[in-house]
């Protein structure tokens, strides 16, 4: 059972909220941290932001999100590869430990040309992420995803990369709703805690049946994911770090937040 100061929730779980309303909201409910979304920054300006999280006295363990490195075209991972620059700059602004990375697909590249431009565009990356002391998660995303979001859909995956990167500021974000199906899931969290790569936990529920592939998460308890038993697994790794609640839901988004955000409190009390 997590305490509420060990966890932190995602701005795009309320997404209705201004940054400064999350802030406030949170730390008065009691969470640990915030975890932000660029389109929380972006009506606001990355130094009023960086005001805001830093004067809310919560711990930020991530901006939310960099990656998409795939593209057949030079020019638009060109693009991402500055945009991947940009977050940096924000995560360090707002004092955020990583920026999570959602890697990309494109229909038509074959997942594993597709694995060489996110190792390419994050060989590239590293040095200014070093740099700026911001560290890289790669977030593997569920399979339903391997066409046009994510050609890294399991731990497995994301564990090569960063066995062929070998850089002590690239890692994994292991979100319960992309891998809780993995066979391998355990033995996979157990070696990303011996190589130092678990960087990131997100928690939320997958909803039998589920009716979006994008925005029909359900709140911790209300789906099939054993949530307990990967945190225990995540612990004995040796992850200390917060359970970071990152919930899209249209019908979740559709309630009053306020009392919403009182249900994650519990849930996460009773569920993490
Ligand atoms: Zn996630």
């Amino acid at each position: 059972m997590a305490e509420l100061k060990k966890c932190a929730v995602h701005t795009i779980t309320t997404k209705a909220w201004t940054l400064a309303e999350c802030c406030e909201r949170y730390a008065t409910a009691g969470f640990g941290g915030i975890c932000v979304w660029r389109n929380a920054i972006e009506p606001i300006g990355v130094e009023a932001a960086a005001k805001i999280v830093r004067a809310s006295g919560l711990a930020v363990p991530s901006l939310v999100r960099g990656g998409f490195f795939v593209a057949t075209d030079k020019g638009k991972r060109a693009a991402a590869a500055e945009e991947n620059r940009k977050c940096i700059d924000e995560a360090a602004a707002i004092g955020a430990e990583q920026v999570v990375l959602v890697v990309g697909a494109e229909p038509g590249v074959p997942l594993p040309e597709a694995r060489r431009h996110v190792a390419d565009g994050l060989a590239k990356l590293l040095p200014y992420a070093e740099k700026n002391k911001v560290k890289l998660a790669i977030e593997p995303l569920h399979p339903m995803y391997a066409g046009d979001r994510s050609c890294v859909n399991r731990m497995a995956e994301a564990r090569k990369l960063c066995e062929e990167l070998k850089n002590p500021w690239l890692g994994i974000a292991c979100d319960v709703y992309h891998v809780w199906w993995d066979p391998d899931l355990k033995q996979e969290i157990a070696l990303a805690g011996q190589q130092g790569t678990l960087f990131g936990f997100h928690v939320c529920d997958w909803r039998v049946n589920t009716r979006d592939l994008l925005n029909d998460r359900g709140l911790m308890g209300e789906g099939c994911i054993d949530i307990a038993t990967i945190r225990d697994w995540v612990e004995t790794a040796g992850f200390n770090g917060l359970n970071e609640v990152e919930i899209f839901s249209t019908e979740l988004w559709a309630t009053d937040q306020t009392e919403y955000l009182q249900r994650i409190a519990t849930a996460c009390r009773q569920h993490v």
